[in-house]
């Protein structure tokens, strides 16, 4: 099996650049069989990423999670979330030991606080630093932060060790573009973009449907290869449908040409000035 493409966290350290959600999963137990199935798939297909939080199903996707890593935890980099309510000094620790279980491992490879909250900053980046240096998480980054959020933690004491920033970001909302994207750029923070399906209409659109034709593909693989055209960006498409795992591993082999790129550029313009980050 080849490995897929990697992409560069500031560490130097690498990881796939498509990997797989865990939304909407471990909420029913009669989905669990499939959903474990599901991400097993994935990592048989080299999707080594697994991108899941605390919040998903109250713990129920990150108990799905260690399900599908048992017996080869070490080919796969584990991404979590902590509430932002969980996300005081004290509380990171608490909450990293409960998913920790949950998964049924000794570390996360990579933490994120789940979007901001009324914890100050300062005490969540002193919390995630003391799990880093007892070895229970790898990295850390956050999610839903926008440029002046970045800006206020990388002026707090090792805030610049914010290993990644997970946003909403797809064909439909390319607002991070903007400023948020050149700014994490310049400091090699790589983007992880969120709902990276979720286009709504511009995926019925003629051109969309025309681009895909073009390929062979259908067009959720030309939204997730629009993303993927960004060598700083990890993709984490949720799939619980063994084909749609399929067709997403093969997205990452689908090179959209300039012609493709323009005629999406039309479609959906890229920003012209700066609008709020969106989230889902
Ligand atoms: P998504 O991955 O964009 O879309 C998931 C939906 O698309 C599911 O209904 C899935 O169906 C379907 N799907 C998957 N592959 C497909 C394909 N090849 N063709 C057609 N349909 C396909 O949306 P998401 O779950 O919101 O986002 C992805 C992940 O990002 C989440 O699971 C979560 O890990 C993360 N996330 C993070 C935040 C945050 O605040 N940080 C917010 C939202 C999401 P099946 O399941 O039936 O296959």
């Amino acid at each position: 099996m080849a490995t897929l493409r990697t992409v560069a966290l500031p560490s130097g350290d690498k990881t796939v650049a498509l990997g797989q959600g865990t939304w909407r999963m471990g909420e029913k137990g009669g989905d669990r069989k499939r959903e474990v199935a599901a991400l097993k798939l994935g990592l048989d297909l080299g999707l080594s990423l697994i991108d899941t939080a605390e919040m998903y199903g109250e713990g129920g996707a990150e108990e799905v999670v260690g399900e599908a890593v048992k017996g080869r935890r070490d080919e796969v980099f584990i991404v979590s979330k902590v509430y932002p309510q969980n996300a005081s000094r004290r509380g990171v620790a608490l909450a990293c030991e409960r998913s920790l279980k949950r998964l049924k491992t000794d570390r996360i490879d990579l933490y994120l606080l789940h979007w901001r909250g009324n914890e100050p900053l300062s005490e969540t980046v002193a919390g995630f630093e003391a799990l880093r240096a007892a070895g229970k998480i790898r990295h850390w980054g956050v999610s839903n932060f926008d440029a002046e959020d970045m800006e206020e933690l990388f002026a707090l004491p090792q805030g610049k060790a914010c290993a990644a920033n997970q946003v909403l970001y797809n064909l439909k909302h390319r607002g991070p573009e903007f400023d948020l994207l050149p700014w994490q750029a310049k400091r090699k923070i790589p983007l992880m973009a969120y709902s990276p399906l979720e286009i709504g209409a511009l995926a019925n659109r003629g051109e969309t449907k025309r681009i895909a034709e073009r390929h062979g593909v259908t067009t959720k693989q030309v939204a997730l290869a629009w993303i993927l055209r960004r060598p700083d960006a990890i993709v984490i498409p949720k799939a619980s449908d063994p084909d749609h795992v399929r067709q997403n591993r093969a997205a990452i082999d689908l090179i959209l040409t300039k012609q493709d790129l323009t005629e999406l550029d039309t479609l959906s313009p890229p920003p012209s000035r700066k609008a709020p980050l969106s989230m889902i």
